[in-house]
């Protein structure tokens, strides 16, 4: 009988590890708290009308009958290792010969989180997100701002690129509205160089594109609260916002601390170069979002990474199994690649591109809007064995 893997965690990183670890013969059965798979990278444009919600989401039932995994939609609350089981909210209890844990992260808290949304947090908030906008268009204008925020702990966890995103989407909208002199819109960040993982170049081109659209930038300011009415930070400074949209930065999520794993400061699972858990004898493993990444400086939590992960979790598994003691690690892996999406205005993206060598920013103008929602054509596609997969063609 094949071994039983069990994956927790249906986005981006469980999907691909369900899929390769099938694709290995292996009986894998997957626990989701959602029926979906949240596609985040193109989530970017519910706020501007640009999709539907049915446009971002993939059936989980569908993936898994195409696929060939088990799908259990339920929600984990904890997971022991030393009994191999995992025990979800509903009282079900799961055992299994190997784990793949893929269950994202949490959020840094921060005071007055109830008066800003987040295209990072919950799906549902995109929506209302766009309901807000739409609420200032009728309204004749406002004030918006967006930012994103930091993890002393674990800076893999800050994502920014989505910040930088929704400003550019949101610009073009009203532009292309013909109401952008209707709207103020800044961008703010506790950091004095958000952005700086890109490389400095990068950075600096981001700032630009900021300036050259108008949106004013409030950088290097500590967050001291979010309230109904704008934000407040260090040294009395207060930004004035009809609507804030905030990234916090990620967190170890908090199933993790409900259980016997190893973490590291921030909450993430410690795993080896090989994604498998310390002290687990390989039966456990981590990928994606929930883990804690070793390798360079500027090393971040991207889905692409996930994605990478999950196929060398399969690889080391089936290795194992057949007591071939070659291990893959994902730390080569590591480099930041990323699609900017700036609308569909003329300055439609960027390729940003960073490993140790180089940090590149690619101006994609009139294709780059286009390209990602290729790429979001072909995610789906490929996820449902509609079209081939190309190899190396991972999240954007
Ligand atoms: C707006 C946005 C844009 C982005 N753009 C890009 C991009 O352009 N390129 C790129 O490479 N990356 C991008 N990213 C990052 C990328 O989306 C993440 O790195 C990736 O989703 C991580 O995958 P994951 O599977 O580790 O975690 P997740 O995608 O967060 O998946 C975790 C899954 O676990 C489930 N889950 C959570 N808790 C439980 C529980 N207790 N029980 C059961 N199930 C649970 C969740 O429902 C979810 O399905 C973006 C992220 C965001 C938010």
């Amino acid at each position: 009988m094949a071994p039983k893997v069990l994956v927790l965690g249906g986005g981006i990183g469980g999907v691909e590890a369900a899929f390769a670890l099938c694709h290995k013969c292996f009986d894998v059965e997957l626990i989701s708290d959602r029926d979906y798979l949240y596609i985040y990278p193109i989530s970017i444009w519910i706020p501007t009308h640009e999709y539907e919600w049915e446009d971002v989401i993939l059936p989980l039932e569908k993936v898994a009958e195409v696929n060939g995994f088990k799908l259990t939609i339920g929600k984990v609350e904890k997971i022991s290792t030393k009994e191999k089981k995992v025990y979800l909210a509903d009282g079900t209890v799961k055992e299994y010969d190997y784990l793949v844990i893929a269950l994202g992260g949490t959020k840094v808290r921060h005071k007055g989180s109830e008066n800003f949304l987040s295209i990072c947090g919950k799906p549902e908030e995109s929506l209302e997100l766009r309901k807000r906008i739409d609420e200032l268009i009728e309204r004749g204008g406002g004030v918006i701002a967006a930012g994103f925020g930091g993890n002393p702990k674990d800076p893999t966890g800050v994502r920014g690129g989505p910040a930088f995103e929704f400003i550019f989407n949101l610009d073009c909208y009203f532009k292309k509205k013909g109401i952008r002199d209707k709207f103020q819109l800044h961008f703010f960040a506790p950091m004095p160089k958000p952005g700086i993982r890109l490389g400095e170049k990068n950075a600096e081109r981001a700032y630009k594109m900021l300036d050259k659209l108008g949106v004013k930038r409030h950088f290097g300011r500590k967050i001291v609260e979010f309230k109904p009415d704008g934000i407040l930070f260090e040294g009395d400074y207060f930004l004035k916002s009809d609507l804030t949209m905030f990234i916090p930065a990620t967190d170890g999520h908090l199933v993790f601390r409900n259980s016997d794993l190893p973490l590291n400061e921030a909450g993430f699972v410690k795993i080896e170069s090989s994604c498998a858990v310390p002290g687990t004898d390989e039966t456990v493993w981590a990928i994606g979002d929930s883990a804690a990444f070793e390798g360079p400086k500027w090393k971040a939590k991207q889905g692409h990474i996930a994605e990478v992960m999950a196929r060398i979790v399969a690889r080391n598994l089936k290795n194992k199994i057949d007591g071939n003691p070659e291990r893959e690690s994902y730390i080569h892996h590591l480099h930041i690649l990323c699609l900017m999406d700036m609308g569909p205005c003329w300055m439609s993206g960027a390729l940003v591109f960073r490993d140790d060598k180089r940090s590149i920013m690619l101006p994609l103008p009139f294709i780059g809007h286009s390209l990602k929602k290729l790429w979001g054509w072909y995610y789906k596609s490929s996820k449902l064995k509609r079209v081939p997969r190309i190899p190396g063609f991972d999240a954007p």
